[in-house]
């Protein structure tokens, strides 16, 4: 038996593996010790070294998807999270080729639900990470604690530098520290749960905010709950909200509704093209948007619903508007549609965290029906008024690929005599990306009447993102 000691990180990891498979080390053979930063390695495969350092690793050519699975796989808390990636590796490297196509192989099945798990807890943290306002060196700096379930705290640290980029804050966990200064990232260890700071105004705003965003009319206490589970509450000042606001709900409902009955038809000028700062930061257009009054929309909706997605992303979807859920969290295709586009996505091989997503317009246009917001197709007006934003987007991401998801992005991009249907899948020239596919929208698939024809949908749905991806990795 051979004993690999490594810092438990996938680049070591890699470094290792890519050694262990050179000598044709089968599986069985190793014993993966994770070692602590001050630990002595004592290993097969010395690990005081830096992955770049030294003689480079050999390298095996294996799935795109593999690489995007394994770097989430390995920031689970599991010990066996690297016995599991490393018999994956083996057994695609040893004629299993398509090995990760085959869901209900012990191995991968494990590896997914790894993954899964893992995708949860970043957008558990994303969704639930409160600043609280400090004093440090005569200076405001802004303080959070949060408890992982998984090593999760270095990949997620740029989605808070780039949301909070102005801001100076912490992020505190047991396992990692993440700081930011306005221009760094850096990482110390973890600390304590009493290192955070106690309570202050920034939970006094955070939860006048929330009681405003707060909508009676979509109340589902259960589906509450499973969404916020009660071990991040004590980290949540609106916590302690929920059970006045609930008890408020009835009567908040029949106001809203009465509101919305007495709404008039807005005149024709309150529609205008939105106006875009001169800016390069995706960060600047975000905060300028989030004030858009360009078209009557923004009275209904909660809030601007704004692009999310690496700055130099190659692919780039575009949909129509948000819906309901992502009018309440603030972030696009994370509802019912959301979460098959990740699904497929996923079955495609492209990683969401890798692609930036948008919406043609921004503003979730809805009309009452009963408790629920019943969406409504924006009209050439809103589109027209919000599509400065958009194209802002597409000029500061400049995807190599734009993805048109249903027939108002597609209309936007190339004209309302456009087809999805007769064109979609087919790899189009615009003004607007060198390449663009068009595919319908994913809440198309939802409506379909029956599993047989979803299924198919879906295929064609899954075939559309492989062109996409295709063309993306052509360059
Ligand atoms: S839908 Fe677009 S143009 Fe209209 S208010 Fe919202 S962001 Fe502005």
């Amino acid at each position: 038996m051979e004993q690999i000691s490594f810092l438990p990180t996938f680049a070591r990891w890699q470094v290792a593996a890519r050694r262990a498979l050179q000598s044709e080390i089968s599986p069985e053979q190793i014993a993966w010790e994770e070692i602590g930063q001050d630990a002595p390695a004592l290993s097969l495969f010395e690990e005081a070294e830096s992955p770049n350092e030294s003689q480079p690793a050999p390298k095996f050519p294996v799935p795109k998807r593999f690489l995007a699975l394994a770097k989430l796989v390995a920031l689970h808390r599991e010990a066996s999270r690297w016995p599991l990636l490393y018999r994956l590796l083996w057994r695609l490297t040893h004629g299993e080729t398509h090995l990760l196509e085959i869901v209900v192989d012990p191995d991968v099945a494990q590896a997914t639900d790894f993954e899964k798990s893992v995708r949860h807890d970043i957008h558990k943290m994303r969704a639930f990470v409160r600043f609280r306002e400090v004093e440090h060196a005569g200076e405001k700096w802004f303080v959070a604690w949060f408890e992982p379930a998984h090593h999760i705290v270095e990949q997620n640290a740029p989605f808070f530098a780039d949301r909070f980029a102005s801001m100076r804050w912490s992020i505190l966990t047991p396992d990692r520290c993440a700081h930011w200064d306005g221009n760094n990232l850096s990482f110390t260890a973890g600390v304590p749960r009493s290192e955070a700071p106690g309570a202050d105004r920034m939970e006094e705003l955070w939860r006048t905010y929330y009681a405003n965003i707060f909508n009676p009319a979509r109340v589902k206490v259960r589906a509450m709950q499973a969404e916020m589970p009660k071990k991040y509450w004590r980290n949540l000042p609106e916590a302690t909200l929920i059970p006045s606001l609930l008890h408020d709900a009835p009567r908040r409902v029949e106001t809203m509704m009465k509101k919305s009955a007495a709404k008039k038809i807005a005149p024709d000028d309150a529609w205008h093209p939105a106006s875009v700062p001169e800016t390069a930061s995706l960060t600047t257009l975000r905060e300028t948007a989030r004030g858009c009054t360009a078209c009557p929309l923004y009275k209904n909706a909660t809030q601007t619903v704004f692009g999310e997605g690496p700055k130099h992303a190659t692919l780039m979807f575009l949909g129509e508007q948000p819906g309901d859920q992502e009018d309440l969290s603030g972030k696009p295709f994370i509802g019912p549609a959301g979460k098959l586009l990740d699904r497929a996505l996923e079955e495609a091989g492209i990683d969401r965290d890798t692609v930036y997503v948008t919406n043609t317009v921004k503003h979730f246009k809805w009309e009452p029906r009963g408790k629920r917001r019943i969406h409504q197709k924006p009209s050439s007006r809103d589109i027209a008024a919000c599509r400065p934003w958009f194209e802002a987007e597409l000029r500061l991401v400049r995807p190599k690929v734009l993805v048109c998801l249903g027939a108002t992005a597609a209309q936007a991009i190339f004209g309302s005599s456009f087809r999805v249907t007769s064109e979609r899948g087919q790899i189009l020239e615009s003004e607007f990306a060198p390449r663009v596919v068009a595919t319908v929208h994913p809440s198309s698939l939802l409506r379909q009447p029956d599993e047989e024809t979803r299924d198919r949908e879906y295929a064609l749905f899954l075939a559309d993102l492989r062109v996409a991806l295709r063309a993306a990795e052509e360059g």
